[in-house]
């Protein structure tokens, strides 16, 4: 395995051990303990999740200051959740000093390039206390979403408890029981077009990362990548925060993490290749490369 997976010093099959977090998480509720466990030590003093927005599964940005508020914000939704417009507010009118925040890989990499060319973002740099990262093969528009769940899954909205992309199919779960799924080829064109150039699966540059890919359903796959997200994780571990199984001891494992990370950085460098001679005797901007 190579570089797909990004830097990291450990990883695991993890689970929280609160059965409160795990009710709603959508796997194994790292995000909201690990945000949990950092407030309550006083590690963060707020974390910018996606929390429920004005209509059902359009996720909202918010700055969750409490245990309560991050249970409000487990489960994925499928769609944007610009987490990051949030990451200079936070250091203003919410006035924190130690700032979580979790996001896509994209939003990971946002996070990083505020600290090293904060343009704009004047006291932001020294302010991010721990960046988890999700990991991400696409998103969509809140749009598609709604197409794909009424149209093609033809369920209401609010009547859906869970969505979930896994095991080569979009997964829609009603509140009554009803499971109905739609292969990944229905999908695809509604995909966000950013998201085709995009290089990153596991969230390279998080502290920590976190994904249900490799692990059994209700764990989730850890990565530990950096040094500050090594020692609160530590803690939580200590605290007995989590349950963890070593990733080679679970099926299927980092290898699957690894195919799947090599799939969509391949496919996507396809297309950021293809930019280069996409109009004829012009190209489309790389934003890889410096412009000439
Ligand atoms: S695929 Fe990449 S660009 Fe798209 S949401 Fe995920 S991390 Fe962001």
């Amino acid at each position: 395995m190579g570089t797909e997976l990004g830097v990291y010093k450990t990883c695991v099959s993890a689970r929280s051990t609160s059965k409160e977090i795990l009710k709603k998480a959508q796997d194994g509720g790292i995000v909201t303990q690990l945000f949990a466990y950092a407030l309550d030590e006083g590690i963060i003093d707020g974390a910018i999740v996606a929390g429920p927005g004005p209509e059902p599964w359009r996720p909202m940005p918010m700055v969750a200051l409490t245990s309560e508020e991050l249970m409000a914000s487990r489960g994925t939704r499928y769609n944007l959740s610009p987490n990051v417009a949030l990451i200079k507010e936070v250091t203003r009118s919410y006035g924190l000093d130690k700032v979580g925040i979790v996001g896509t890989p994209c939003q990971m990499q946002a996070v990083r390039k505020g600290q090293l060319y904060p343009a704009g973002l004047r006291d932001v740099p020294d302010k991010i206390a721990l960046a988890i990262g999700i990991f991400c093969m696409e998103n969509f528009p809140y749009q598609s979403i709604k197409q794909l769940v009424e149209d093609h899954a033809g369920m209401a909205l609010p009547a859906v408890k869970k969505m979930e992309i896994g095991k080569g199919k979009f997964w829609v779960y009603g509140e009554r029981g009803q499971v109905v799924t739609l292969p990944l080829k229905v999908t695809h064109k509604y995909e966000q077009p950013g998201c085709h150039v995009c290089l990153d699966y596991v969230a390279n540059l998080a502290d920590v990362s976190t994904g249900s890919v490799g692990s059994p359903d209700g764990w989730s796959t850890v990565f530990v990548r950096s040094k500050k997200g090594d020692d609160i994780w530590s803690k939580a571990m200590a605290a007995g925060c989590f349950e963890t199984k070593p990733i080679e001891q679970v099926k299927p494992g980092l290898e699957l993490v690894s195919k799947l990370a090599n799939e969509k950085i391949s496919k996507n460098q396809k297309t950021v290749e293809s930019r280069a001679t996409f109009g004829v005797n012009k190209a489309l901007r790389n934003p890889y490369v410096s412009p000439k």
